[in-house]
């Protein structure tokens, strides 16, 4: 079943297109990711990141700024 084998790999390559796309738009849309506070280098919680995408400080950190902003 030559036929059938390269009809299969043919949808398996349109699938695998069809992933790669998904993946960099998903990609595009994220906001970037700062895994490590900006001022302090400390890690930023994965729960911080949630609660503030894109956010550059730790939650220290950026109770400080707005300290300093007042
Ligand atoms: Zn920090």
């Amino acid at each position: 079943m030559v036929d059938f084998a390269d009809r299969a790999s043919a949808q398996e390559a349109r699938d695998r297109e069809d992933a790669i796309k998904r993946a960099r738009g998903t990609h595009r849309k994220t906001k970037p990711m700062h895994l490590s506070c900006a001022s302090c280098a400390d890690p930023i919680p994965e729960a911080r990141r949630e609660a503030v995408p894109g956010t550059p400080w730790c939650a220290f950190c950026a109770n400080e700024k707005e300290k300093n902003n007042d």
